[in-house]
Parts: structure tokens; C-alpha cells; sequence
């Protein structure tokens, strides 16, 4: 929708009015639905898993990133006796540490980190982990020794990381309980009756990829792999054998994969739905998106993908998937940006249902996102001064509907009326500041 076009705004505020329930009880009904969500959930063995970082190689700020997001490498799996597992330590980690460091207070934690290398976009959030800081918490590492660093090559990686002049934070600061678990390939082991088998994948200097079986439901985590080597392709196989969700690493297309990105240790879409069909898996994500992807690439990997094996998704930051005995549901965290406003008008919305059937219905929209606006002023506003735009919706029979909002200016130009000047707004967020993941 764009608000410059005048003749656009006005088809819209013609049959706008205000919504009359208060956003304070809306966020009471909607705790309460959260708590008897949890509540009948808990009598059923439900495994919990979030996206806390999804991209490749390095974090990206750019916009056109970040309906995935930015964050490199890190997921939280709650198994259904609520033992905590942490997939990689990328920067999505210090989002995830803040968060447990919310929602604890003072009571430790206790959680099982599986490290699959030690590429930096998979261990360069430990530094940011409130938790590793609070001596009343408890974490347990796995990882595999690296022929690079000898012995004891995740404690090296962790403390490496805190070193002079790397870092201003002694590591003596770190104060919670920390215990390395050496693993390898082909290793199993059970905590708290939730198994993890580790496998190796084909990754320039090594890297495992991790079953976690619950009894909520099995989760593969397989990234940062090469397709095309015989034993590493059998390994994943087997580590991804009737999986209720593969997560894979989906990073770059076919094309680049068979042409200018072979040998980078990486893989693409076509690949996952290969080894998700032929391993049986009831959910592919497609994992450690290009920094250079932009969203409507990835878009496209997973359009393409789905034509293919319709049960696929695209890693997104805040994307959580639960698992139990009633089968697996994904859900998206509050991804839009700029102000929402709550409002009613009829629109016309065309697209496709679950079953692939082509749809079209008018529908009411209850809410809008407004980011920005092109205003014609006979004054001059100084550039990044702030303004209010009301908006008056005179199209309601009822009551003149308003919309007050307070803006940026971001903008200036001659103007499209030659008579007056242009200037470009970019509203600022006055509602309750709500946590992106709540
Ligand atoms: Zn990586
Ligand atoms: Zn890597």
C-alpha cells in the first residue's frame, strides 16, 4: 500500500473506522489465550523449537534482509520435560540470552549448547550471552575436536573469544558452570530422555550436524554441508531418517551450487528436498540464508522448493515450530514494521490456500502497519524534525475516523505540486514497546 498516492488514501479512509475494543484488554484476552494455550499443551509432550538467528556467514543489517533476519546461527529447543537446548552460538544467541535472562530473573538455568563448528557465524553471539555471566546458571557444551586446536577445542574457541585484545570483558567474568563434552561422529547419547546422535557433514574444517529426538518430536539439524561426497551424503541420511523437521542448509540456488559456489562447503533448496524425500522427513526448513540473499531471493528458494516438497519453510528469525503427538505447528513472531493502527475496512484479497487451490474473497482488514508518508506543505519542516500527520477518515457514517501520528522528517524535494514543497515522513512507533517474540 503506499500512502504517497493520494487517490490511494483516499479509496482507503472511505470506509475506515476505529476499532472500539482497547488494545490494553486485547493484550489481557490474548495472555489469557496464551495461558490456556500452554496449559492444554502441557498435558501433551510438546517439544518447543525458535529461531533465534538464521542467516549465513556473517549477521546483515540491510532492509531488504530482514523479513528473515540477520542473526546468524542460533536455535532453542525446549524438549516436553522443558530441558533447554541450544542449537550454535551465533548472534541470534544474546536475543535468546536476554530473553531467559527476562523470563528467570535470579533462578538459574541450565542448558545443553550443541556446537556444530567453529566458523565464526556459529560461536561469535557467545560473548553476548547475558547467562554465561550470572553464576547461578549452568550450561553443558558439545562439540567436536578440531584438528586445528587440539584437546579441549571448545573451551579454547569460548575463552579465545574473550581474549585480549579481542574483547574488553575478563573471562573471569563468566561466572556460570561450564562443562565441555568432547563428541564425535556417530555418537549418541540421552539427556533426560531426549537422544542426540551427532554426525559428521562435508564442511571445510569439519562440522557435525544433530539429531535431537524427543518425545515431542525429532528435529535434524544439518548445516553448513556440501552435497557430493558419498559417506558425508549417507551420514545425513541416516541422521535425517523419518524426521519430523530437517532444518538444512539452503544457502545458495542449483545454479550457484553446480557453478561458482562449489566447493564452499554449502548447499542449496534442490538439495534439501532431495535428501527430505528420500529420507522420509515430514518438514524441510531451509537454513543459513546468503548474506547477499535478499528476502525476496529467498522468497523465491522457497517457492521453487515447495512446487517441489510442499511441506518446506524458510528459516525466519522468531519462526517457532512445535512438535507432539498432534503433528507439527510453525508459527511466525510479529514481523511487521512501522506503527500499527487499528481500523476496518472491506478489501479484496486473492491468493492461495494450504491445499495450493487459487483463492479470492472480500475480506475486512482489522489493522495496518504505516510506515511512512509523501506530504505536499506549503511549510518547510527541517530535515529530521519531527512532525504529527492526522489523518482525517471522513468516510465513516458513524464517527470521523483519525489517525494521529507523529513522524520524521526524512525527506525534502521541490514538491510534486510545483506550488508547494515535498516532504517524505517516516512515522515513529508510539505504541507499547511489546517484545518482538511475545
Ligand atoms: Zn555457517
Ligand atoms: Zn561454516
Amino acid at each position: 500500500m503506499n500512502f504517497a498516492d493520494e487517490t490511494g488514501l483516499t479509496s482507503i479512509v472511505a470506509t475506515a473506522y476505529h476499532c472500539s475494543s482497547s488494545r490494553t484488554s486485547e493484550i489481557a484476552m490474548e495472555r489469557k489465550r496464551e495461558a490456556s494455550r500452554f496449559a492444554s499443551a502441557m498435558t501433551h509432550h510438546v517439544a518447543k523449537l525458535t529461531f533465534w538467528g538464521v542467516r549465513g556467514s556473517t549477521p546483515t543489517l540491510e532492509r531488504d534482509t530482514w523479513r528473515y533476519g540477520g542473526n546468524t546461527p542460533c536455535l532453542e529447543l525446549i524438549a516436553p520435560d522443558g530441558t533447554r537446548f541450544v542449537l550454535d552460538c551465533g548472534t541470534g544467541l544474546r536475543m535468546l540470552g536476554n530473553r531467559w535472562t527476562k523470563t528467570h530473573g535470579d533462578h538459574g538455568i541450565e542448558a545443553h549448547i550443541l556446537v556444530t563448528h567453529y566458523h565464526w557465524d556459529h560461536i561469535q553471539g557467545i560473548p553476548f550471552f547475558n547467562p554465561f555471566f550470572q553464576s547461578q546458571n549452568r550450561f553443558h557444551f558439545y562439540s567436536f575436536q578440531s584438528k586445528y586446536l587440539g584437546p579441549d577445542s571448545l573451551r579454547q574457541v569460548l575463552e579465545a573469544q574473550l581474549a585480549k585484545p579481542y574483547f574488553p570483558v575478563e573471562i573471569s567474568l563468566m561466572t556460570a558452570a561450564r562443562e565441555f563434552h568432547e563428541i564425535t561422529g556417530g555418537d549418541k547419547w540421552e539427556i533426560n530422555g531426549t537422544q542426540i546422535t551427532a554426525r559428521f557433514l562435508n564442511h571445510p574444517q569439519g562440522c557435525l550436524g544433530y539429531r535431537v529426538d524427543t518425545s515431542g518430536g525429532s528435529v535434524v539439524y544439518a548445516t553448513d554441508n556440501e552435497p557430493g561426497v558419498p559417506e558425508f551424503d549417507q551420514n545425513l541420511r541416516q541422521l535425517a531418517q523419518g524426521a519430523d523437521v530437517l532444518i538444512y542448509d539452503s544457502q545458495y540456488s542449483p545454479e550457484q551450487l553446480a557453478s561458482e559456489r562449489k566447493g564452499w562447503g554449502h548447499s542449496s533448496w534442490l538439495e534439501g528436498v532431495k535428501i527430505a524425500r528420500e529420507a522420509k522427513v515430514r518438514n524441510l526448513v531451509l537454513f543459513h540464508h546468503d548474506p547477499d540473499s535478499i528476502d525476496k531471493v529467498v522468497d523465491g528458494f522457497l517457492s521453487a522448493a515447495r512446487q517441489e516438497f510442499p511441506a518446506t519453510w524458510a528459516a525466519t528469525e522468531g519462526m517457532s515450530i512445535t512438535m507432539s503427538e498432534r503433528g507439527v505447528n510453525v508459527e511466525m513472531r510479529e514481523s511487521r514494521g512501522g506503527q500499527r493502527r487499528r481500523l476496518r475496512f472491506s478489501a479484496i484479497v486473492s491468493g492461495q490456500s494450504e491445499d495450493g487451490q487459487a483463492f479470492e474473497e472480500k475480506a475486512t482488514v482489522r489493522d495496518l502497519s504505516l510506515q511512512g508518508a509523501y506530504l505536499c506543505l506549503n511549510n518547510r519542516p527541517k530535515l529530521q524534525s519531527e512532525v504529527r500527520v492526522v489523518i482525517e477518515a471522513t468516510g465513516d457514517p458513524t464517527t470521523s475516523s483519525v489517525l494521529s501520528l507523529r513522524g520524521t522528517v526524512v525527506h525534502f524535494d521541490a514538491g510534486r505540486e510545483k506550488t508547494q514543497n515535498g516532504v517524505g515522513v517516516v512515522f515513529i512507533d508510539d505504541s507499547d514497546p511489546l517484545h518482538p517474540h511475545d
